[in-house]
């Protein structure tokens, strides 16, 4: 055994639609992207905190022929453009998945397939975890969908949903499943600040 090999960190893996950027739908227009209030403040947190923060989104625009995946790296762009002018925040790491299966709606062959990346499997996180060092069964996820929390809980991760995006119709019943969050926040802030309290970091 390697004594010098590091202990692996936690992590707060972040999704981006409904709990970054305000819910919009397939963003076609770069300047259509627009952070939710607190946000950029609360990865600023965990910037400070050194806590490992890590975008992980289904975008599967490029499987469905929307726009290219070149767009979806713009939009990116403009996220932490955005994140850094607000509050000289940043994400340590961005993953997304741009393919869908056929059954699903992908129609561009190059990114129509089934993947281990696409949420609710658990690919992205595995990713994440073995480039960047992470224990993901002290890690936690931040989503706005029941895919999400799925996809902590089939990772081992702690699963939280927001009540931004589409958070509040999945409570309701309204959106796609019944899940069962480990904790339910209003907000990427309010996750935070709860994480923030299970690492002992206050
Ligand atoms: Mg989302």
């Amino acid at each position: 055994m390697n004594q010098n090999f590091p202990s692996s960190q936690p992590a707060v893996f972040i999704d981006r639609d409904g709990v970054l950027n305000i819910e919009a739908g397939y963003i076609h227009h770069v300047n259509d992207l627009h952070l939710i209030p607190g946000v950029a403040n609360a990865v600023r947190r965990l910037n400070d905190l050194e806590i490992f923060s890590c975008l992980v989104s289904n975008q599967s625009g490029p499987a469905r022929d929307y726009y290219p995946v070149s767009h979806v790296e713009a939009l990116h762009q403009r996220l932490c453009q955005l994140l850094q002018a607000e509050a000289g925040a940043h994400l340590n790491a961005l993953y997304y998945c741009p393919y869908l299966s056929p059954p699903e709606g992908g129609t561009n062959p190059e990114f129509s397939l089934w993947s281990t990346w696409r949420k609710p499997n658990t690919g992205m996180l595995v990713a994440a975890a073995w480039e960047h060092n992470l224990d993901l069964s002290q890690s936690f996820m931040v989503g706005d969908k029941a895919t999400d929390v799925d996809m902590a809980h089939n990772a081992g991760c702690c699963g939280i949903l927001v009540q931004t995006g589409f958070g509040r119709s999945v409570l309701s019943g309204a959106y796609q499943h019944h899940t069962q969050p480990d904790y339910i926040a209003t907000d990427l802030a309010a996750a935070v600040a709860w994480i923030c309290e299970q690492l002992g970091k206050l």
